[in-house]
């Protein structure tokens, strides 16, 4: 069990510049997740961390040891991977051993590791089986049993899921989370699905070109996004943005007109504002409702999804590029042509101001 603190961590590759200047401490037993669109740097930062990159600045620090320059090996960190290469002509309990037999590791505690890795992963009748004989999920639990035996300090997790099919994801997600439970040691895990992130995070950490957008509980990004990017990054489906123009900006609530003409006022402190202001109105799908209390704005389905439990409808709104998406009780169908008029509650809606940033709630 460790903690993992980083300060001021950057990564280059020649003269660019992916990581600029990471600060992050992670708890003891503590499952964070990294999340961000392709390309933004999870990878670079779970290998700085794993000490596969070097680090180009900043400290790097685990179990309270600085460890910038030591070896992968010798960080207690073990790491699985979204390829999971295992060794096809080793059964799974070679597969799973190899690494501690390299290691000169006593054959009875090899033997002990195995089997109690193998128990917690639900394996333990596939021990004598080839990889090829074993389906992808269970390869996958494979490869985090060869992480396991090592009973390393903290677990990186690079997208271990992403090569499984959907439903298999599901099943394996709730896995992990198990896996947590019952092991209660460090894990980082990298996803760019923030499903997978909601679900599993003790904290996420929503990265964007490099840098930290925002660090906290699932609900907490979810319900208090600190700017445009992670409000529309959390959530699915996406946090409606709606334009508009600040007419109001008192310390406890804000009123905003939008292009359509709708008044619309929300329990913001927008004081840092000014009237006249170009503003983001930020709704959730789920939050904009067919009754009071709210402000109304009223826009016209084009297209509307019945699930059964649940209704999609999707209505165009003046200054919008994309639909107005609104999620209904599965009760309420609304037809194509439909007029809605939905409400907008002052403390459920968010505003941004032109900086992107959310105005804080008084
Ligand atoms: P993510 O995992 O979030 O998709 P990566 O960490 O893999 O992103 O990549 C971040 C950025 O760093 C990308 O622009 C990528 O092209 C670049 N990058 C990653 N590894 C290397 C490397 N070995 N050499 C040069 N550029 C790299
Ligand atoms: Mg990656």
């Amino acid at each position: 069990m460790a903690d993992v603190r980083l300060t001021g961590v950057k990564k280059s590759f020649g003269a660019v510049e992916v990581l600029h200047g990471i600060d992050l401490d992670i708890a003891d037993g503590e499952f964070v997740v990294f999340v961000g669109p392709s390309g933004c740097g999870k990878s670079t930062l779970l290998r700085t961390i794993a000490g596969l990159e070097d680090l180009s600045g900043g400290t790097l620090e685990i179990d309270g040891r600085v460890v910038n320059d030591l070896s992968p090996s010798d960080r207690g960190i073990a790491m699985v991977f979204q390829s999971y290469a295992l060794y096809p002509h080793m059964s799974v309990y070679e597969n799973m051993a190899f690494g501690l037999k390299i290691a000169k590791a006593d054959k009875v505690e090899i033997d002990r590791r195995v089997r109690a890795a193998a128990t917690v992963l639900n394996i333990t009748d596939y021990l004598d089986r080839k990889p090829k004989a074993l389906s992808g999920g269970q390869r996958q639990r494979v490869a985090i049993g060869r992480a396991i035996v090592r009973e390393p300090q903290v677990f990186l997790f690079d997208e271990p899921l992403s090569n499984l099919d959907a439903a298999l994801r599901v099943k394996m997600r709730y896995e992990f989370a198990r896996l947590h439970e019952e092991l209660k040691t460090t894990m980082i895990y990298v996803t760019h699905d923030q499903i997978e992130a909601m679900t599993l995070a003790d904290r996420i950490v929503v990265l964007n070109a490099g840098v930290i957008e925002q660090v906290g509980a699932p609900m907490d990004l979810y319900e208090h996004p600190r700017n445009l990017f992670v409000a529309e990054f959390i959530g699915s489906p996406k946090m409606n943005l709606i334009p508009a123009e600040l007419v109001e900006n008192l310390a406890r609530s804000a009123t905003v007109r939008t292009e359509a003409g709708d008044i619309v006022t929300v329990a913001v402190d927008a004081s840092s504002g000014k009237a006249g202001d170009r503003v983001t109105l930020g709704v959730r799908p789920e939050q904009l409702g067919l009754t009071e209390p709210g402000s109304p704005i009223t826009a016209e389905a084009v297209f509307v999804e019945t699930l059964g439990n649940t209704t999609f409808a999707y209505l165009t709104y003046s200054g919008l590029a994309e639909t107005l998406t609104v999620q209904l009780s599965g009760t309420v169908r609304p037809k194509t042509g439909d007029h809605l008029t939905l409400h907008v509650a002052a403390d459920q809606a968010h505003l941004f101001g032109t900086d992107g940033n959310a105005f804080p709630r008084p």
